[in-house]
């Protein structure tokens, strides 16, 4: 499998998922907000130096919603030949280890480097790249806080962004922006097989990355921000239908 060496996004440093001050992720921010139009307006490029595709202008907090899913729905919509290579990289790797497991060995569905590797393939698939290194993944047994405000729910998985509330922020490793949690089902539902279990991690794996996205890239500053989000995304970030 040829390998493919992406340039990283600013390597940030988080604490409870908002970036430390005086890091060089907030320095680098201010400069770049100096003489940004807000939102911020982001774009798919091509780096004609080494040719390396990313998303030219994404920022922490600066990017509107309609902005941040038009790019993306750009991004996943193309085929074959029209994909970049960490796509094509992505989809080999995918179907390799969903098919083989790592080096010939199938670990147990609820193994968190395991979902951290499918979390790399995903980003590569589906983000462009643009979450890499921002989120932790932690499988838990526990049941999830039913009064958990401003975090995102579904019965398998949670993601906890720069947006949640900082009840529940501080709950982000230190160094990451977001954190998954995934729910433990081995014990909850004996009568799942692995592949059932593999499947529905996954599944909740990809939704609550697009969470991720849009918590750690969109624009909430103001009220018009605010009221734009619920326009494009709704109130659960979950679309309006
Ligand atoms: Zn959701
Ligand atoms: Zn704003």
């Amino acid at each position: 499998m040829p390998t493919f060496r992406r340039l990283p996004y600013v390597k940030p440093d988080f604490l409870h998922g908002h970036p430390i001050s005086a890091s060089p992720f907030e320095t680098w921010m201010k400069q770049q907000s100096v003489a940004t139009p807000h939102p911020r307006p982001m774009h798919l490029s091509v780096d004609w130096l080494d040719g390396t595709e990313k998303i030219h202008g994404l920022l922490l907090s600066s990017n509107s919603a309609d902005n941040l899913s038009s790019t993306l729905r750009a991004f996943v919509s193309r085929r074959r030949e029209h994909l970049n290579t960490a796509q094509s990289i992505g989809i080999e790797s995918y179907k390799d280890e969903r098919k083989n497991g790592r080096f010939g060995f199938v670990a147990a569905p609820e193994d968190q480097a395991k979902m951290q590797r499918f979390y790399e393939y995903f980003n590569d698939i589906f983000f462009c790249g643009s979450l890499e290194g921002l989120c932790a993944i932690n499988f838990t047994d526990q049941p999830f806080e039913e009064d958990a405000k401003n975090v995102e729910h579904s019965s398998l998985a949670l993601a906890y962004t720069p947006t949640t509330g900082p009840k529940h922020r501080v709950q982000i490793p230190d160094g990451y922006a977001a954190l998954i949690k995934i729910r433990d089902q081995s014990r909850n539902s004996p009568l799942l097989d692995e592949e059932t279990r593999s499947k529905r991690y996954l599944e909740a794996l990809l939704h609550e990355m697009l969470h991720v996205f849009f918590g750690v890239y969109e624009c909430l500053c103001s009220h018009a921000c605010k009221c734009h989000h619920v326009e494009d995304l709704g109130v659960f970030g979950h679309g309006k239908s």
